[in-house]
């Protein structure tokens, strides 16, 4: 199957709430594996100052005003809704010269992106629109002035500028986070494939889902954009080095210290471990992802393994072996089910690829694939942007510099040999920072001292082995968890890695004052702050619960017969519960003490209403410390507050965290904990 041919569309960019064609018609955009043309893209004519501005004053109040939970619960329909939709993306996808395979990475992994970070936003982030980070800093002795670190969305426009290979995946795992964060987003999607990213965003505008504003789109060049972004804005670019060093010198990022996430070529190494023989598992599986990373997205991944470095009495092997696999790779149309690789995105790309080829000639041999000779399974070897998978050979690879240099962005791998595992690191590391590494090895030493020897130059590295063959996400595939972005020559950025990738748009301030005021601006209840007290806090629902409600229990003196009682019914018959004298010679304890967990259960013997009410479930507790020994005949009392609020949507229920501290008949406190907690909205619960 070829994409059906088609009466060429012209592309508009989303700005300012229209889609506005550019004043010319524009280039012509090409199919990858048949040379027809199937769009043209112009941008002549946007206002892109006035896009910024649309961004910043229109979408930028709307998302700030919803919580964490609204923007995630926002993120997860979309995705869905996209989800849906999605045949409509493989379709359009075909144009580009991928697979369905390429396709699913790109739309599927794209969409799962999106979806991983509403359901992650939703169970990570707190239903606020601030969030705090890291503890409290006291600053005086009597509690009065402290000092809480919080970071709030950027009130700018995030401009996210991005690379031909990843139409899909590359637009949405940065507005996911970016819209979590609330912050509105303006996309530049590489001109060569930006028909199906602005076929997304069209579906996404019509779903009505995001505020207006908050997803705008530029379809050709961006023009003087960029001299119009502020200390407010984000920039982030994925792309060539040479362009991406010019947009971060740009004058305005600069003047205005705009945030630049680059992420740029990167010649990731994989190594094979010195244990990894052939007829090894771990064998087996570094020829089958070497030969993978080569051909998926014909090797257009900016992950894709460039460097494959293995044990010199292996290497004939490996080489053999890796011949004999990609001697399979059947080049076709992307569309036929024969297909194992599709062309590249472009006869320009596949002649920038050629190009590239011939530098790393200066070091290396090719051992398989022909770069001119193309033979397809289907298609027109003379109309579409084929290439052969190549695996090219380095000898001496201490004495070379165009494999270590030279980004080949297409099917080209080369093999480079090592003498002990020293010399592997050291290969590693000659990319001068890349996105990810890999080493495929059975032997915790050969893992550690890899992992240990390239970290430092690397944004992700992954151990293959025989236990995770089955399981392992492989070397090539960001995760929404995971950091993605490497060091130096990557371009020193970090995108998505969770939580992380979120505060990436937002601005963390310490903010200084007394207690009071810090919990009002937080929302959260701190040590120092108002305190209330009237009826139980546990029978209150959270319509009526508010932060700082709070409980003083009554007390309990601890005896001998507690502790024998807890050691004997839970078997926790440690000596320093149990025997005076060793409990003496212990440096911690000047005799017997309570058992941290005995604390634990009495406090919650102390504050618990026991009566059915609005409280439906304890879920845990975090941060427990036992600070001071509990010694036979001490007093214990708690002091349980309710510390933040955070009601769940779409349920009947919300979480609380309480603030749970117990102290002795001194004073001192002897645990501290929050406990988390399951809270009906309604009480007694509303009749359905
Ligand atoms: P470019 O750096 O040329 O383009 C990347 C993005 O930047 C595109 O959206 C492009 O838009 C845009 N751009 C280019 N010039 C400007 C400018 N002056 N102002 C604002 N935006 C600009 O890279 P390509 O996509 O053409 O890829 C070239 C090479 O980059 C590849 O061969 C490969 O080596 C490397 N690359 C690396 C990737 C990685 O993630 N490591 C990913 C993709 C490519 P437009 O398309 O309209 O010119």
């Amino acid at each position: 199957m070829t994409a059906p041919a088609r009466t060429p569309r012209r592309l508009e960019s989303f700005v300012c709430g229209q889609w506005t064609p550019g004043a010319r018609e524009g280039q012509a955009l090409l199919d990858a594996a048949t040379g027809d043309p199937v769009a043209f893209i112009d941008s002549t004519g946007i206002d892109f100052a006035a896009a910024l501005a649309y961004g910043r004053e229109v979408a930028g109040p709307r998302l700030r005003a919803m919580s964490f939970h609204d923007r995630a619960a926002m993120l997860k329909a979309l995705g869905m809704a996209l989800m849906g939709m999605k045949e409509e993306f493989y379709a359009e996808s075909l144009h580009t010269g991928a697979t369905r395979t390429d396709g699913w990475v790109d739309i599927e992994g794209g969409i799962g992106t999106m979806l991983s970070f509403a359901s992650k936003g939703r169970r990570e982030l707190p239903n606020t629109r601030v969030l705090v980070d890291g503890e409290v800093e006291v600053l005086s002795k009597d509690g009065s002035f402290a000092a809480q670190h919080i970071l709030s969305p950027l009130q700018g426009v995030a401009v996210h500028i991005n690379a031909f290979n990843f139409p899909i995946w590359g637009m949405l795992e940065k507005i996911a986070p970016t819209l979590l964060a609330g912050v509105p987003c303006l996309v530049k999607p590489a001109s060569q494939t930006a028909y199906l990213t602005e076929l997304m965003v069209r579906r996404i505008a019509e779903t009505g889902i995001l505020p207006d504003g908050a997803l705008q789109l530029i379809c050709g060049s961006v023009g003087d954009l960029l001299d119009h972004v502020t200390e407010q804005d984000a920039v982030t670019f994925t792309g060539s080095a040479w362009t991406g060093r010019k947009l971060k010198s740009h004058p305005a990022v600069i003047a205005n210290s705009v945030r630049f996430t680059m992420e740029a070529d990167s010649l990731n190494a994989s190594i094979l471990g010195p244990d990894a023989g052939p007829g090894t598992p771990e064998f087996d599986l570094f020829v089958k992802e070497v030969a993978r990373e080569m051909t998926v997205k014909a090797g257009q991944k900016c992950t894709a393994i460039r460097r494959v470095i293995a044990p010199r009495a292996h290497v004939q092997a490996l080489v053999e072996a890796l011949r004999d696999r990609l001697g399979k790779t059947a080049l076709g149309l992307p569309g036929e089910e024969a297909t194992r690789m599709g062309p590249l995105a472009s006869l320009d790309q596949r002649d920038e690829v050629r190009a590239r080829i011939k530098d790393l000639q200066a070091d290396a041999e090719i051992v398989a694939g022909n770069p001119d000779d193309v033979r397809v399974t289907s298609g027109d070897a003379a109309k579409g942007a084929f290439l052969n998978p190549v695996l090219m050979y380095c000898d001496k690879p201490f004495a070379a510099t165009a494999v270590h240099d030279v980004e080949a962005f297409g099917p080209v791998s080369t093999v480079m040999p090592y003498d002990d595992i020293e010399e592997a690191v050291a290969l590693a590391k000659r990319g001068k920072g890349s996105l990810v590494s890999s080493v495929f090895t059975d032997d915790p030493k050969v893992a550690e001292s890899v992992v240990l020897g390239v970290a430092p130059f690397h944004g992700r590295v992954l151990i293959g082995n025989r236990a995770s063959a089955k399981s392992s996400t492989g070397h090539g595939s960001p995760l929404a968890g995971l950091i993605h972005g490497g060091p130096g020559r990557a371009g020193g950025g970090e995108e998505m890695g969770g939580m992380r990738g979120v505060k990436h748009y937002m601005q963390r301030t310490a903010v200084q004052g007394s207690p009071r005021l810090l919990s009002a601006v937080t929302g959260r209840w701190i040590e120092g702050a108002d305190a209330f007290y009237d009826i139980h806090p546990f029978r209150k629902s959270l319509a009526e619960l508010r932060i700082g409600d709070q409980l003083i229990t009554a007390k309990r003196t601890i005896t001998q017969e507690d502790v024998e009682h807890f050691a004997h019914f839970t078997g926790d018959t440690f000596y320093a519960h149990m025997d005076s004298a060793a409990a003496k010679a212990n440096p911690f304890f000047d005799d017997r003490v309570a058992h941290g967990y005995l604390i634990a259960s009495f406090a919650a013997g102390l504050f618990v209403e026991p009566n059915p009410g609005p409280v439906l479930a304890n879920y845990g507790v975090d941060n427990l410390r036992f600070l001071t020994p509990v010694y036979f005949g001490d007093t214990l009392q708690v002091r349980l507050t309710c510390k933040e609020i955070n009601p769940r949507a779409n349920a009947e229920h919300g979480e609380v965290r309480w603030d749970c501290q117990v102290t002795n008949q001194n004073g001192a406190v002897v645990a501290q904990y929050d406990v988390l907690t399951m809270v009906a909205k309604e009480w007694p619960p509303v009749a359905a």
